[in-house]
């Protein structure tokens, strides 16, 4: 079994006062770090990803100057700006824990954690697709957390249940872009066979 931890997209420009800051941003990234700190051993893995956008690029149309908030945005998580950073507490976590780090979106829209690489796509390095390294595991269980909860949460614990993951979404551990339809979002992810629950229920994927 290998259990992980998925905290999407916890950047700058998502929390507030970023370009795209979703209320309750710092208090899921404060929750997330209490969590992900009191809980690393009961994973075998923590996953950060990051929406690491090219610069100067409109990304595959994701960034427009009058954007849709669906499908066009304005621009955010640019590769090397402040508010493409991972939020301080949680780039701190890989201080002090083992994590893995995704980037998603160099160039192109990706709401999915699994779109994305381990490695730096900026740096013409060797990159690795986080989809073929979960697909490398046996019976991953992953529990889903982050930013936001209607976009990239629900896109990566999808695309990870596509996968033959077993899913769960912690909500409290995560905030929405539009919270009124949280309650069709939950029944969506329930219909996709993700779990959702709290992280008090501490028991990953229980
Ligand atoms: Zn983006």
């Amino acid at each position: 079994m290998t259990r992980l931890l998925m905290i999407v997209d916890v950047q700058n420009d998502f929390c507030e006062g970023g370009a795209l800051g979703i209320e309750g941003g710092h208090t899921v990234a404060e929750h997330i770090d209490r969590y992900a700190r009191a809980h690393a051993d009961d994973y075998d893995a923590i996953v950060l990803t990051q929406d690491f956008h090219q610069p100067g690029s409109d990304n595959g149309g994701h960034f427009a100057d009058e954007p849709d908030f669906q499908d066009t945005w304005p621009v955010h998580c640019v590769a090397g700006t402040s508010g493409g950073e991972l939020h301080p507490l949680i780039a701190a976590l890989s201080d002090d824990l083992e994590v893995i780090r995704v980037r998603k979106g160099y160039g192109m829209p990706a709401y999915s954690g699994m779109e994305g690489v381990i490695g730096d796509p900026s740096s013409g390095g060797p990159t690795e697709s986080f989809a073929e390294w979960v697909a490398e595991h046996e019976d991953v269980q992953a529990d889903v957390t982050g930013l936001a909860l209607d976009f990239c949460v629900q896109a990566t614990a999808r695309d990870l249940v596509a996968a033959g993951a077993r899913v769960r979404v912690l909500t409290d551990l995560s905030a929405a872009v539009h919270p009124a339809a949280s309650a069709e979002l939950l029944e969506d992810l329930e219909r996709h066979g993700i779990l959702t629950g709290t992280s008090d229920q501490n028991t990953p994927s229980a």
